[in-house]
């Protein structure tokens, strides 16, 4: 089936929603939220009881402004299925195209103010890949962190060691999460924890916990390098009681499925985060552009970049790399819309752009000189916040690992 590479008209009106909102709100806030790490960005409020209502209406195609939260199985409109079923051979564009499409636009405005939209973030992707309808009915339409992370287990996230211990009609975890997104700001957070540590990767599972469950003691708030408007957390875990309603999927310790059906929820998630990368990216490519024509130097893209200026064959590589990762990026969200198994592709997509994005938002910033430099344009903001893209849900490293296996056949075992 071919790919087609045009913006689907039905996402126009997203991306340009989208666009709005990164114009008229992200990039007005941009500097303020950067100098003041840790206050929380109140002009959101009212724009997320715009994006509840736009959501109700379907005017964002059920993808949300900034959502990451869905399965990628529909259409955006709850018919994906049907639509397959019709016509199997049909070329569909579904939630992930659309979330795709509106955080590439939402992060040209700014990374840090997208992560820490209400109602959106990285639990609400568990939630929705694993939620039963009861639990959806529950934790659905709240804003959930997702908490991985701890001092000894990053990378490896199967060596975890907050524990689950079954005590009547409630599990009690232990342990201590770092590095939560919107950990302060969420109701919810999505705690993975292990249900026995003997029997390895099989017995994580994962548990909604309400943020004002008296267990979840808040440690500490990061200070970071970029995305200083989103807030991060680490927590301490002592005794925190959550009804055994709250655990997601089954509770039984499945040793043959394993790892796989946690990790499956990235596959959905990782071309997201490439997109943030895409759009922060573009919008460093986009000043750069303005900024060296009003210095005179020309950019022809009809000639040969090695018979033009410098600046301009540097800036010419620099727009042809953004223009591979945003393919590829396409190409991940695409095939997870048209249930195609996009796990390669994904942490292809993630690895490019990823990295593409710091070498791009740096590459301005040098490009520019002083002026990339200062705080006068947000270059360097751009370059700060880009950073963590190519760090969070899974660095470059292990992108290229996973990569790496999916093309040799080797499993994380034989290849680590
Ligand atoms: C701002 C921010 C927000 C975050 N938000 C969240 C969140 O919401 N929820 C959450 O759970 N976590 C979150 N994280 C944590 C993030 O996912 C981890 O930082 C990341 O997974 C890397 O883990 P680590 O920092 O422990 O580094 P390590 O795993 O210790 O890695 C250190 C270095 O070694 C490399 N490396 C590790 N293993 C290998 C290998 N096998 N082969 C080659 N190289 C390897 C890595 O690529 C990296 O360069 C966040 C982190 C930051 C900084």
């Amino acid at each position: 089936m071919p790919i087609n590479l045009e913006t689907p008209k039905k996402f126009a009106g997203l991306v340009s929603q989208a666009h709005i909102v990164a114009t008229e709100v992200f990039r007005p806030n941009s500097r303020k939220y950067d100098d003041a790490e840790h206050s929380y960005p109140k002009e959101l409020d009212m724009l997320a009881a715009a994006i509840d209502g736009m959501n109700e209406s379907g005017a964002l195609g059920g993808a949300g402004a900034g959502g990451v939260g869905g399965n990628g199985n529909g259409d955006g409109n709850g018919n994906g299925a049907s639509a397959k079923k019709a016509d199997p051979n049909a070329n569909r564009n579904g939630s992930n195209m659309a979330s795709l499409l509106g955080l590439t636009e939402l992060c040209w405005g700014d990374v840090g103010l997208l992560l820490t939209m209400p109602r959106q973030g990285l639990g609400q992707a568990a939630i929705a890949a694993v939620a039963d309808d009861e639990q959806l009915k529950r934790f659905g339409r709240k804003w959930a962190a997702m908490a991985i992370t701890e001092p000894e287990a990053g990378s490896d996230s199967a060596a975890i060691r907050t524990t689950a211990r079954l005590d009547g009609d409630e599990y009690v975890l232990n342990g201590e999460k770092i590095f939560v997104t919107s950990g302060d700001r969420a109701e919810l957070i999505v705690v993975w924890a292990t249900l026995d540590r003997d029997q390895g990767r099989a017995a994580i599972k994962s548990f909604v916990v309400e943020r004002s469950n008296p267990g979840m003691k808040l440690d500490r708030l990061e200070h970071k390098l970029g995305i200083r408007a989103s807030d991060t957390a680490a927590f301490i875990l002592e005794d925190c009681r959550v009804p055994k309603e709250n655990l997601l999927g089954t509770p039984e310790i499945d040793t043959k499925q394993g790892f796989a059906g946690a990790m499956a929820t990235f596959d959905n998630t990782r071309p997201l985060v490439a997109a943030m990368a895409i759009g922060c990216a573009r919008a460093s490519l986009e000043l750069t552009k303005e900024l060296l024509e009003n210095a005179g130097v020309e950019i022809d893209y009809d000639r040969p970049a090695q018979t033009q200026s410098a600046a301009a064959a540097t800036f010419l590589q620099l727009e042809a790399d953004w223009e591979a990762a945003y393919l590829l990026t396409l190409q991940s969200a695409w095939m997870a819309d048209n249930r195609e198994p996009n796990s390669l592709e994904a942490s292809m997509a993630k690895a490019k752009a990823g990295r593409v994005g710091s070498d791009v938002t740096l590459s301005c910033v040098e490009l520019c000189g002083a002026v990339g430099y200062s705080e006068t344009e947000l270059l360097e903001k751009w370059a700060r916040d880009s950073k963590i893209l190519d760090i969070f849900e899974g660095t470059q490293q292990i992108q290229q690992l996973i990569v790496a296996r999916r093309v040799l056949g080797l499993t994380s075992a034989q290849l680590k």
